[in-house]
């Protein structure tokens, strides 16, 4: 998959604020912002850089993401779940602060602020919440100072809870599907995707547009007009929704470097076509895409050149 010279991804930074300034008041504790995956595909170093204000740090995948996010240069500490790494000089100068889930790793890692991460259900990367013998062996070697878990339930966050409140200063669990959900919030929240919700816009345009009313593309659809975009299956574009000229359109067939749009009388070459933004919501995009809000996220940013706006 490569993105098309013809579409442009808009990235409003604005908006990004906005939704960060929102789950702040909302959940009234500080936000861990997760920028993994270059920030769900809207680029890790521009969006850290925009929000460093208002938030208490990052999350990241592994090192390599930190690094190339200059992570490092926004004053906030950056949590990396998988550092590949046990050298705390690999952390430290970047304030990165390691996850941890086994005694080695936190004995090695001591000087790094280690972080424990405790598996509540998802079942990996993560110290079991039942095992409380190498829990106990964690924390024995007095370095962790602040313990999360991966949920996607209320009762993963409250069990995490109940089990290290008395020994652990700070607890998180929180993503954005519990956001709403106050026995969820603990210490801090750590949403990735409420935090990139609207912020994307994908355009293109109309290089060609036909009175068919024929059998056309590969499928021999019909329609009394229609209109073609220079995106396809590879640059990561799906059948679904899009708006031309403020009206609800729809792409009707994918090929490899173009598409095929239904159009109406007046819209002509030149003319924007709208893939995701204010009147294309993730939302649709997932339905007709059978696909997963993040899923569609990376695909949507991946289409074209990426253009960050204020406003
Ligand atoms: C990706 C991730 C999140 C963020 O998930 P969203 O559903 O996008 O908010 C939070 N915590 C961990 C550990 C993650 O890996």
């Amino acid at each position: 998959m490569s993105p098309s010279p013809h579409v442009r991804v808009q990235i409003n930074l604005s908006r990004i604020r906005s939704n960060v300034q929102a789950v702040g008041k909302l959940t009234g504790v500080p936000v861990i912002a997760v920028v993994k995956a270059d920030a769900y595909g809207l680029g890790a170093g521009p969006v850290s850089a925009a929000i460093a204000d208002l938030v208490a740090g990052y999350y990241v995948f592994d090192l390599r993401e930190a690094i190339q996010a200059k992570l490092a240069n926004t004053g906030r500490r950056t949590i990396v779940l998988r550092g590949e790494s046990s050298n705390p000089a690999d952390y430290t100068p970047l304030g990165a602060q390691p996850a941890v889930w086994n005694a080695d790793a936190a004995t090695a890692l001591k000087f790094a602020s280690p972080i424990l991460s405790v598996d509540t259900g998802q079942q990996r990367f993560g110290v079991s919440l039942e095992d409380r013998q190498a829990i106990d062996a964690i924390l024995k070697v007095g370095a962790v100072r602040e313990a999360f878990t991966h949920a996607t339930r209320v009762d993963q966050a409250s069990a995490l809870s109940a089990a290290l409140r008395e020994r652990v200063p700070v607890l998180h669990a929180a993503g954005t599907a519990l956001l709403g959900e106050p026995a969820a919030r603990l210490d801090a929240v750590r949403p990735g995707l409420a935090l990139y919700q609207g912020a994307v816009k994908v355009v293109t345009r109309l290089v060609e547009v036909v009175d068919s009313g024929r059998p056309a593309g590969y499928s021999g659809f019909i329609v009394p007009r229609h209109g073609v975009i220079l995106a396809g299956y590879s640059n990561g574009l799906g059948a679904g929704p899009c708006r031309i000229n403020g009206r609800a359109g729809r792409i009707l067939e994918v090929g490899m470097q173009s598409a095929f749009v239904e159009c109406a009388p007046g819209d002509r070459v030149g003319d924007e076509v709208e893939l995701l933004g204010d009147a294309v919501t993730v939302e649709e995009v997932v339905a007709a895409w059978r696909s997963s809000p993040q899923e569609a996220l990376l695909r949507m940013t991946a289409m074209g050149e990426r253009r960050y706006t204020q406003a």
